[in-house]
């Protein structure tokens, strides 16, 4: 039996926003979830005429950090609660847009707390509008925030239908702010999404299509993101497969390169689609022994040689990790990722030892 599920309209292209006007007509008090960056790059800009336009009253929250805490949120929810908002705008990447996600259903759920998201089962929230502005984690389609929580030195998930934002509007004009090295950490992130959803047990022929399209649409642009030759078509396709990788993994999870990076986030503060493009090339090479007509398919389609092709690509981008971990370190990350829930989505069992080669990467 094969389902597909998407309840999230997305509007994807330029302008999205204003030409998309009507889309925020669902409320009459808007709270505004972002990060001090979309001061620069338009797109509160275009929120703010649209909201103007509806005459919606709004109040505006815009010190979001990375990686966002539990207790962030609980700050942020009560300052919503007092203005009375009855919706929700998160503007920015992964670290807003999963703010606004918990920020929802922390309003329709009466005293419930950042860290309840955690335990109790999510029946309800406000409505939600998610504007990325990153290229990575799609977080804008998918039923997933991700916080950070000070208290087990780590970073969590939490999941649930009714965290789907209602709109996506997905506009690559704000990309063109981004600084370079943050283009390159969040596309990899997209990257590691399509890749870790293709190999994952919940894969379908639906999200194998989304992910077909993508490394393709990757591969034909990837010499433009070595040669730092970006232009709106290429902001676009970025864009796309940030949103294809979000349309995969709210079917099919993530694997154990998430886990393993937040280890990286949470320890060496390294970004999340860096962390995870450092373990990349190692996890292939364990998936290789497991799924190697997967492998070679998206070895294939992305265009390279090898998997060795694909590491010089990922090194020639980023920065030398540069960390020292001591081997009970590499162990202790490994057993964190080993009892995280994404260790069933892999189609194989996985070993501490498989584990701790791929985190070897980053030495
Ligand atoms: P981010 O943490 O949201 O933002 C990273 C940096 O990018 C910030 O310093 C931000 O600056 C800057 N920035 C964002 N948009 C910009 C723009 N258009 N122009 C200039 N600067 C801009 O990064 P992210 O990689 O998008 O999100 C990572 C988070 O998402 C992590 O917490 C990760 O765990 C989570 N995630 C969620 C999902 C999901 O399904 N929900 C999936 C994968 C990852 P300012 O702070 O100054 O604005
Ligand atoms: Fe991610």
């Amino acid at each position: 039996m094969l389902s597909f599920f998407m309840p999230t309209k997305i509007f994807f292209g330029k302008d999205a926003v204003y030409e998309n006007y009507s889309l925020f007509d669902i409320g009459k008090r808007a709270f505004i979830v972002c990060s001090p960056s979309v001061f620069k790059n338009g797109s509160l800009e275009d929120v703010f005429s649209v909201l103007k336009r509806h005459k919606i009253e709004y109040a505006l929250y815009s010190s979001i950090k990375p990686n966002p805490t539990v207790e962030q949120i609980d700050e942020v929810v009560q300052i919503a609660k007092d203005f009375k908002a009855d919706f929700i705008i998160g503007i920015g990447g992964g670290s807003p847009l999963d703010s606004s996600k918990a920020i929802a259903v922390l309003l329709a759920n009466e005293n419930w707390h950042a860290k309840d998201l955690f335990e109790k089962h999510i029946e309800k929230s406000l409505p939600l509008i998610c504007i990325p502005t990153t290229c990575g984690t799609g977080s804008e389609v998918t039923p997933y925030s991700i916080l950070t929580i000070h208290d087990i030195e780590n970073k969590r998930s939490f999941a649930s239908e009714h965290i789907f934002p209602k709109y996506a509007i997905v506009d690559y004009k704000y990309l063109k702010s981004l600084p370079f090295d943050i283009i390159v950490d969040t596309s990899f992130d997209a990257l590691s999404h399509v890749i870790e959803g293709f190999l994952a047990v919940k894969n379908t022929p639906f999200t194998s299509s989304f992910a077909f399209d993508a490394l393709k649409i990757y591969s034909s642009i990837k010499s433009n993101l070595l040669n730092k030759n970006l232009n709106d078509k290429i902001l676009e396709m970025l864009s796309l497969i940030s949103v294809y990788g979000g349309i995969i993994i709210a079917h099919t999870s993530t694997l154990v390169v998430h886990p393993l990076g937040y280890n990286l986030t949470y320890y060496h503060d390294i970004p999340h689609g860096r962390a995870n493009a450092y373990l990349l090339s190692k996890f292939l090479e364990i998936e290789m022994k497991y799924l190697p007509d997967e492998v070679e398919t998206i070895i294939n389609l992305l265009g390279f040689n090898d998997i060795n092709d694909l590491d010089n690509y990922i090194k020639e981008l980023l920065p030398p990790a540069n960390i020292n971990i001591e081997t009970n370190t590499l162990n202790f990350y490994a057993s964190r990722a080993i009892a995280s829930k994404n260790v069933n989505n892999l189609r194989h069992e996985i070993s501490m030892d498989e584990l701790v080669y791929i985190m070897k990467s980053i030495e």
